[in-house]
């Protein structure tokens, strides 16, 4: 594909720095990128400086976290203005409660026996590269293998990251609304990520999606890397139901991973993409 919506550098719980994700998603024939990592906007300058150099297509974009109904939630913002007020406020406020949260899964883990993890995951993060945000669960996963806790990453987040377990700290983010008001306040493009993700019924991922909506939100990812195609069949029925623009992207954090830059299932063709809204009209990407 020729566009990817999502990914991770460095910058936070990607592998890779924000110019090597740019190189690699154009070797690999991508021509519009936009850089998503969660809660800052760290990588964007040097995403930019990159894509410019190859002639490619950066656009500012953010994963941020968020609470709905008790769980954390994705929200992607695109094409904003990278010095917007509302979004330098949010993101530093986030990078300081990220650090905060970071310690606070050290401590939860250490209470079970499992001692040292913020150092840990901390070193696990600057192996990878050097940045200023707080090591994130995948870093903290990473050290739960190493420190022969878990088996594998996979372990770690069904035993002790993932959704509802000790190591999902969530009281630090704002709320659905807030996230999207922030994006908004910037003229951010905002979509709803791989709402096939949250652990949800039928009925509660529509009333997710029915906030979100409501909050201002204008898309829905329909297509989060390899995600079986039952589930994009599904998110696009909620897409048309709702008469949503789509977003779609590998949600790429590393070489060798589940996801790869430029790779995922391919969008149903009757759903209007949000790519066709960024400026300069890029009806040649509308088709694709
Ligand atoms: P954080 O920003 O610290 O909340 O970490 C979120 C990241 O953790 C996601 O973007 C994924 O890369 C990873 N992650 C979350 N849940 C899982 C899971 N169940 N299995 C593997 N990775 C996960
Ligand atoms: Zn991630
Ligand atoms: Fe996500
Ligand atoms: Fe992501």
């Amino acid at each position: 594909m020729d566009v990817d919506l999502h990914c991770h550098s460095t910058a936070s719980d990607g592998a890779l720095a924000p110019a090597e994700v740019v190189a690699r998603a154009h070797a690999r024939g991508v021509r519009v990128l936009a850089l998503t990592d969660h809660d800052t906007l760290e990588g964007l300058d040097e995403a930019q400086a990159a894509a410019q150099a190859l002639d490619m297509r950066l656009i500012n974009g953010i994963e941020l976290s968020c609470t709905w109904g008790g769980a954390t939630i994705h929200v992607l913002g695109y094409a904003f203005a990278a010095d917007a007020p509302a979004l330098l406020k949010a993101t530093a406020e986030l990078h300081d409660s990220r650090w905060l949260r970071a310690e606070e899964i050290g401590a939860r883990l250490a209470a079970k026996g499992m001692p040292g993890a913020f150092d840990g995951a901390r070193a696990v993060q600057q192996e990878l590269g050097d940045s200023g945000n707080a090591p994130a669960r995948p870093h903290f996963a990473e050290f739960l293998v190493r420190a022969g806790h878990v088996r594998d990453r996979a372990e770690a987040f069904r035993k002790w990251l993932g959704a509802g377990k000790l190591g999902d700290v969530k009281q630090h983010w704002p709320t659905l609304a807030e996230a999207v008001a922030t994006l908004r306040e910037a003229g951010a493009w905002i979509s709803l990520a791989h709402a096939w993700h949250y652990d949800f019924t039928r009925s509660k991922r529509r009333k997710l999606i029915a906030d979100f909506v409501a909050a201002g939100g204008q898309a829905l990812e329909v297509v989060n890397g390899m995600q079986p195609a039952e589930q994009v069949g599904s998110l696009a029925i909620l897409a048309r139901e709702f008469g949503l623009l789509v977003t779609a992207g590998s949600d790429f954090h590393a070489p060798g991973d589940w996801s790869e830059l430029g790779m995922y299932r391919p969008l149903p063709d009757d759903l209007l993409p949000l790519w066709t809204r960024f400026d300069h009209g890029h009806s040649r990407l509308a088709a694709c």
